[in-house]
C-alpha cells in the first residue's frame, strides 16, 4: 500500500472539472492512496479505474472524515474543488476542511491551476519529502 494519501473532493457543478483533471493527470496519481467523498469517489473511480476509497458524500459528513484524516495526522495533499457560485448546506464542513489544512500544512488546491503547480512539482511525487508539520505542544 502506497505510504502516502491524497484526497479529491468536488461540488457538483465542479466535478467534471475534477474528472478532467484526475485524467490528465492519471498516471502521476496512480502511485497514491487516493481518498475522496463518496460521490466524488464513485465517479472517479467508475470513469478512470483509479481506486478510490470513498467516504461519506460531502453533505453527510465525508468532508468530516478527510478532515479527520488531517488531524491524525495521516492526509499528504486535498484537492477541493469547490463551487464559489452554489452556496453548500454543508459549508461549516467546507471551511472547516479547508482551515484543518492550513493548521496541519497540508497542500490544498481548489482550482485546477493550482492542481497543475503541486503535481507538477518534483516534491509532490518524491516519497523522501518530508513535509514541515506544526507542533502545537510548545
Ligand atoms: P460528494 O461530496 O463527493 O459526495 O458529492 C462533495 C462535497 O459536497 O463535499
Amino acid at each position: 500500500m502506497p505510504s502516502r494519501t491524497i484526497a479529491l473532493v468536488a461540488h457538483d457543478h465542479k466535478k467534471p472539472e475534477l474528472l478532467e483533471w484526475v485524467k490528465l493527470h492519471l498516471d502521476t496519481l496512480r502511485p497514491f492512496n487516493i481518498v475522496a467523498t463518496g460521490t466524488t469517489g464513485s465517479l472517479i473511480q467508475d470513469s478512470t479505474g483509479l481506486e478510490v476509497h470513498r467516504f461519506k458524500s460531502g453533505p453527510l459528513g465525508g468532508d468530516q472524515q478527510i478532515g479527520a484524516l488531517i488531524a491524525e495526522g495521516k492526509l499528504d495533499g486535498l484537492f477541493f474543488f469547490w463551487d464559489p457560485l452554489n452556496p453548500a448546506p454543508h459549508d461549516p464542513d467546507v471551511k472547516a476542511l479547508l482551515r484543518l489544512c492550513s493548521v496541519w500544512n497540508v497542500p490544498v488546491a481548489c482550482s485546477p491551476a493550482t492542481a497543475d503547480l503541486i503535481v507538477t512539482s518534483p516534491l509532490f511525487s518524491d516519497i523522501n519529502h518530508v513535509r514541515k508539520i506544526p507542533d502545537y505542544g510548545k
